[in-house]
This record gives C-alpha cells, structure tokens and sequence, in this order.
C-alpha cells in the first residue's frame, strides 16, 4: 500500500481504471483525474482532451492506477485509539507511559491508513489521548487519518464507562460543554445507556440520563457548533436520545422497526458495531456464544430494515474495544453489512459517503472541486466487496 501525501503544490495526474460513484452505485469509464491544490480538478474520459491546469509550471506527478478502481476512503464512524482491541489493562497501563502509548496509537493509525481508511470519529477516552494524537496527526508529525476526536465522554458519575470519559456533572452541564470547546472537541460524545450483556440476551445497562438532560446537553452542543453521538443500547434509551435531537446513535443493540422509522424521519444516523459483540464468539462459553450469536443476528436483521427504511447508516467498529483491531476490525464489519444482506454497491455508500456526511466532511464524492481524499484498490468492488481490502494507493488531502 502506497500512501500519497498531496503535495498542495504540486498537479496530479492519474491515469485510473473505473471511478466508483458511491451514491450512484455504478462504475464511470476508465480515464484520468487531475488533482490542483488538495482537490479534484477535473476527471475526463479516454479519449477526451486533457485538462489544463490553473497554475500548469507546477511540478506534475504522474501516476499509473489503471490496474486499480478508484473510490472515496472509507471512514471508521467509531473508534477508540486508546485502546489497543487486544489487551485492556495492557493498554489502560499504557496510558501512564508516554512513550510505549505512542509508539502504540503510531501503530493503530498505520494500521487504520493502511487499510484505507482516511478518517475517523473517536468515542472519547478519559485522558484525552485521541485528542492528541488527532493533533500530532494534523501537524504533519505522525501518519494517520484525519480524527476526529470527542476528549472525553460525558457520562453520570458512578455509572459504565469510566475509561471513557469524566461523570458529569461535577460542574455544570454548560461548564463541562465550555471545557471540551476548550479542549478543541470535534463533537460531544454522550454515554445514555449502560452496554450489553453478554450473558443474558437482550439485557442491557440502565439509562443514565434524562430526557431534559439529554435535550439540555444537544442544545449546548448544537449552539457550539458540534454534533453528539450518543451511546445507546435498548430501545429505550436509542428513543430517549432521538427524541432529544443527538445526531447520531452509536450501538443501538435491541433497537426496536419504530425507533428505526424514527431515526429515518429526524435524519439521525445509525453506527450499528456489531464487530465488538461479534469479537466474543471466540468466547470458550457456551452460554455467552449463544447470546453473542442471537444478539449479532438481531443487529443484522435490524441493519437490514434501517437500509430499507432509509436510515442513514454509518460503519463504526468500535475499534479498541475487546477482540476489534484497528484497521482490520474494519473488514469484519464491512462483511457483517454483507451477512446483513446489504449490497456491495449499499455497503460502499454507507463506508464512504455516509461516513464523510456523518463526520462533517466533504469527501465521499469524486467530483471536481471536492477535496482529493481518494484510495484506488485492486479489483472491482461493486462486484465484491472484498475487493476494499486490497487497498493499493491512498491519497491524503491534508498534510499528515
Ligand atoms: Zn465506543
């Protein structure tokens, strides 16, 4: 895998097999693309004339990926760079070692770029650490997608998700909302719910908020500029936090088709994860693999609906969470979407352009004007998916 750092001034021209239009679901013809500043200038066809560059005494770099299919980066809706999906106290023991915890979130970013994926959204962690990886990343010091980091969860204190983030409020909601603004949040990761058991099926941790809470803390998070994922498992709280307007519900174990056709009239988008819960197949127990199983079948089924529905969906991993790697857990879930019953062509829209919408990003379109954010992988993907997992080039739009 080659990773391309766009070079802002430098011109660009790839020769490309078929370009993959991710709303559309169909090939265009092989032809060329040209890249101007970070972004698309022009994309033609065989045959056609070429393209005349604004500023044509730059340096042209040529390539050749007509072998390839060109196509927006995936983009992972939900990881935690904390954590290492391998060994949790290793990694929480790891968060007091500077430099054994930067050598190994240097690695997950690796791992994640080199599988394609150009951007992710973190689910916060409580020391910030995704926050500053995001930073070393945008400063050209580290490899890695661009991330989009939440600092810390908010969550009620005494309550699941301790590593995750702070219990709220020991100031004020409006405080706590201030201090993430402060820290430079990206969006407001709210913890509504407990997690799923894995022992007993359908059984899931209390709701921690209340619905003025939840409405309280979207208000302050939308007056700021940032969105809110919400973590909620239950239909209960996957309700509570939709009818308080969050803008994406993170999980949605046991959602019910009612929350679904709610989620599809208000907009709001899913990031169903079922590799973390998958991941515990390999569990020796048997009473826990037949939970996981009812439960991943559950999820699929109801992936199947929200695609039928209209449902925006999204593709999280949850990666760091027990059992997901960075990067590879990504292949897993794309082929959940596919067990899900999901076609290559929905599967691709929902990795690339769904998760670009979702983080706010102008990607997941290959269009002249639009940021050059684009991976050209071996084979045809709208055929197979597996295809995605053969990523041969990735450009990068940003400096990195
Ligand atoms: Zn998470």
């Amino acid at each position: 895998m080659k990773l391309v750092k766009l070079d802002q001034n430098k011109n660009y021209i790839l020769t490309t097999g078929p370009v993959i239009d991710a709303v559309a679901g169909k090939h265009l013809p092989k032809g060329t693309l040209y890249i101007e500043e970070g972004r698309i200038a022009a994309i033609t066809r065989q045959g056609e004339a070429g393209f005349n560059f604004k500023y044509p005494g730059r340096e042209k770099v040529h390539l050749d990926l007509g072998h390839l299919s060109v196509l927006p980066p995936l983009v992972d809706c939900h990881v935690h760079l904390a954590l290492d999906g391998v060994d949790f106290a290793a990694a929480r023991r790891r968060w007091d070692n500077p430099e054994e915890l930067a050598k190994q979130v240097a690695h997950e970013l690796r791992d994640t770029t080199r599988h394609g994926i150009l951007a992710v959204r973190d689910g916060g962690d409580r020391r910030g650490i995704a926050l500053q990886f995001r930073n070393m990343v945008y400063e050209g010091r580290l490899e890695g997608p661009l991330v989009k980091a939440s600092v810390y969860a908010l969550r009620k204190p005494n309550t699941y998700g301790s590593f995750l983030g702070r219990g709220t409020p020991m100031i004020s909601l409006e405080d706590t909302l201030n201090d993430l603004v402060w820290r430079g949040a990206d969006q407001v990761k709210v913890i509504v719910s407990g997690v799923v058991s894995f022992k007993e099926y359908g059984k899931v941790g209390p709701v921690q908020y209340s619905a003025g809470d939840l409405a309280v803390i979207v208000n302050l998070a939308h007056s700021r500029g940032m969105r809110v994922m919400a973590h909620a498992s239950s239909d209960e709280a996957v309700l509570l936090a939709a009818r308080a307007g969050v803008d994406t519900i993170e999980h949605g174990y046991f959602l019910s088709p009612g929350a679904l056709e709610l989620l599809a009239e208000r907009g709001i988008a899913w990031i169903p994860t079922v590799v973390p819960v998958a991941a515990q197949l390999q569990n020796p127990d048997r009473q826990v693999r037949y939970v996981i199983e009812k439960t991943v079948d559950r999820q699929l089924a109801m992936i199947n609906k929200a695609a039928a529905l209209g449902v925006t969906l999204g593709v999280g991993t949850d990666a760091g969470a027990a059992g997901v790697r960075h990067g590879y857990g990504y292949l897993q879930e794309l082929d959940l979407y596919r067990q899900a019953g999901l076609t290559p062509a929905k599967i691709i829209k929902c990795a690339t352009k769904n998760g670009a919408r979702i983080l706010g990003l102008d990607w997941g379109r290959l269009e002249p004007g639009r940021p050059a954010a684009l991976i050209a992988v071996e084979g045809d993907p709208l055929a197979d998916t597996g295809a995605l997992g053969r990523v041969k080039y990735a450009f990068l739009p940003f400096k990195a």
